[in-house]
């Protein structure tokens, strides 16, 4: 036992200083394997400003950086999710360490939001819902369009098997109903108020995507915009005049360009290119744009930055995962 342990840390020890296996430093250096069973957020989390962090900033493509879509708001000790892209949960994993935010916890994430049940933005939350199910405060909370009370019936019968397992043995379960999914479905307008928190679900154009919402979020520090995925949408540039935060979906001219006639006009109905997002952002004037689910095809990162920037000099960044505000 104790030869193979010295065998196994001598070749992770030669696989790391050689090259071969990337391991951030910071990754080493955070807890790992906690359970936390907080019942309430503390008093210095409900006095704390309203914080976002980015948990995912990518697309149905798989990449090796960047998790799919998903944005935390964390406010009052409560964390808000809007969308929940494949590894999404495990970077708030990450996050709820780096930043000290027990929020993201996952089993203590309370709420999550769909903008629409594409796949990209919804293959987390089984990861979301069933982590530590049985330790949960309450079960997952989620609003999402017409049809996500199919996806969460076929989560709840996906799980049964280890529901059942666990609530037919001898596990001790603190919550047996943890694992229980809450399911309220969107309409247009204000759908979440709480203190001075308010969540406002707005219709957004994503071709044949109907409904498709995007998000306004104020609270009392802080008011943000996410798009979900749209193609240029009137309703959106109102939503996100002189916002503080606008967090927008956005393909590459140039890599559009590289598609096909049919892959192009797929995406100029359900997408929105750089360019014409840049004139959205000099109608809205929010004070950052932040640019998420980035489809590239083959453009440099930072062209598509540049990109926006030809027709817009307002404040623009483009997100990375885990990235905080
Ligand atoms: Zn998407
Ligand atoms: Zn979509």
């Amino acid at each position: 036992m104790q030869i193979t342990f010295i065998y196994r840390a001598t070749i992770l020890l030669l696989l790391t200083t050689s090259g071969f296996l990337y391991l951030p430093a910071q990754a080493l250096e955070l807890p790992s394997a906690r359970v936390e069973t907080r019942i309430a957020p503390g008093a210095e989390e409900m006095a704390r400003p309203t914080q976002v962090v980015v948990l995912g900033t990518g697309t149905p493509i798989p990449d090796a950086h960047r998790a799919g879509p998903s944005i935390a708001i964390i406010h009052k000790g409560e964390a808000y999710l809007f969308d929940v892209g494949a590894g999404a949960i495990r970077n708030a994993t990450i996050a709820r360490y780096r930043y000290d935010i027990p929020a993201l916890y996952p089993s203590q994430i309370c709420c999550l939001f769909l903008s629409h049940l594409h796949s990209d933005h919804t293959m987390d939350i089984a990861e979301l819902a069933y982590t530590l199910w049985w330790r949960r405060r309450a079960g997952l909370k989620v609003w999402g369009p017409k049809n996500s009370n199919k996806l969460i019936e076929g989560l709840t019968l996906m799980m049964s098997t280890d529901t059942d397992i666990r609530e037919g043995g001898n596990q001790p379960l603190p919550n047996p109903n943890g694992y229980l999914v809450a399911n309220t479905r969107i309409k247009e307008g204000i759908i979440f108020e709480k203190d001075d928190l308010t969540i406002e679900a707005f219709l957004v154009n994503h071709g044949d995507v109907k409904p498709a919402y995007g998000f306004r979020v104020n609270t009392a520090d802080k008011s943000i915009v996410i798009s979900g995925d749209t193609a240029y949408s009137d309703v959106l540039a109102e939503k996100a005049r002189n916002v503080d935060l606008l967090f927008h979906e956005v393909i590459s001219e140039q890599g559009l360009s590289k598609n096909t006639p049919f892959w192009q006009n797929y995406h100029n109905r359900a997408h929105t290119s750089s360019l014409s997002l840049a004139g959205l952002a000099n109608k809205s004037k929010p004070k950052l744009l932040v640019l998420y689910h980035g489809l590239f095809y083959g453009t440099r990162e930072e062209e598509v930055l540049q990109e926006v920037r030809s027709v817009y000099d307002g404040e623009v960044v483009l997100a990375q995962d885990l990235d905080i505000y």
